[in-house]
């Protein structure tokens, strides 16, 4: 079958057969990777390999810390805000859709932050985004959301923002999309769609950029954190352990532009369907399309149904859309074979004929 979840999504089959034949004894210690101490070598092992290898895969320079937190991104949320809004206290979002809303309602809450909306795309109905970002006023940072994953759209290219620092939601794109780290104070991602199991974010924060923050809690402070190589408590080991195997597994692929282009060629194969059947059809603006998280529509919502009904039965699992937005969504992230995005565009194609 073929899992086309937002996240919780799929994994490379490689990397959960290897996390299968060391399970019971990881590198022949004894015990699985759940049961061995934080503070053994084989865990500060382990991580400064994953480490290596995530800096390897994103060309990430030294002056950035790379941080494997607990919390999801929805904490990035509160802790960017806390960590790094310390001259103006004001920031800048960039509201592309609902997950852009999130970060902001969040960095609202934070006592003495100013979060304010710079561009929208709420006239497009978030088909399309803002592209050019004019900033009067002086931030601390400006927040972007770089994929939508409920929307469907994304950011290939940064758009001109000018001089302030941009901190990045990566969440869904993270690693099959290249972007340049230095273009960025802070980037920041869950791991569980295009990393690895849940309950591990990825921070990646230039260190200069929250040298002036306030003292804070433990949990909440990138510099302790840092400090402390992300095991100032119990980390998530086995999530940072099976993140590590899917780093290990891009670097084998060829890395972040061999699963970019891989992704174009699977995004496109569903986008061309879609803009050419009678049936179906792509809610967003060409230059807008997301290659990770593509929605798509009957406009009838009972046949939306049904046909998600009947691709389930056919193996299509996870292809319901979002909430909010309803319709179907697929999500073809780096694990997902381009063999699944074949199988749905047959699957399409036959339902679109039986109810002509
Ligand atoms: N940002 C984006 C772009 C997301 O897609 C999601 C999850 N769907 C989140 C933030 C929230 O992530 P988490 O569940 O890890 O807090």
């Amino acid at each position: 079958m073929y899992n086309f979840a937002a996240g919780p999504a799929v994994l490379p089959a490689e990397v959960l057969r290897q996390v299968q034949s060391e399970l019971i004894s990881y590198k022949n210690s004894g015990m699985s990777v759940m049961e061995i101490s934080h503070r053994s070598s084989l865990y500060t092992e382990m991580e400064a390999e994953a480490e290596a290898d995530l800096r390897k895969l994103m060309s990430i320079p030294e002056d950035y810390d790379v941080l494997f937190l607990q919390g999801g991104a929805t904490l990035q949320f509160a802790m960017a805000p806390l960590n790094l809004a310390n001259r103006t206290r004001r920031i800048g979002f960039v509201d592309t859709g609902h997950w852009s809303q999130r970060a902001e309602e969040e960095a609202k809450l934070v006592t003495g932050i100013k979060a304010e909306v710079v561009a929208s795309g709420e006239a497009s109905n978030y088909t399309e985004l803002p592209q050019a970002v004019e900033l009067t006023e002086n931030y601390d940072y400006l927040h972007l959301t770089l994929n939508n994953t409920i929307e469907g759209t994304m950011y290939k290219e940064l758009p001109y923002t000018g001089k302030v620092p941009l901190v990045g939601d990566l969440s869904s794109n993270i690693l099959g999309q290249e972007y340049n780290v230095t273009d960025f104070g802070m980037i920041y991602a869950g791991a569980q769609k295009n990393i690895g199991p849940a309950g591990l974010t990825v921070v990646v924060v230039k260190h200069s950029f929250f040298k002036d923050a306030p003292q804070l809690p433990a949990m909440l402070s990138y510099a302790k954190q840092a400090a402390k190589h992300s095991a100032l408590n119990t980390p998530p080991v086995f999530a940072i352990y099976v993140a590590g195997l899917v780093f290990k597994w891009l670097v084998q692929q060829g890395g972040v532009a061999q699963m970019q282009q891989r992704n174009e060629a699977k995004a496109q194969l569903l986008y061309d369907y879609l803009d050419a059947s009678q049936l179906f059809k792509s809610p967003v603006k060409k230059q807008w399309r997301s290659t990770t998280n593509v929605p798509f529509i009957t406009g009838n919502q009972e046949l939306d149904q049904r046909f998600i009904a009947q691709a389930q039965s056919n193996g299509l699992v996870n292809l319901k859309g979002h909430r909010l937005v309803g319709g179907m969504r697929a999500s073809l992230y780096n694990a997902f074979p381009r063999t699944g995005v074949e199988k749905l565009v047959e699957f399409m194609q036959t339902f679109e004929e039986t109810v002509r």
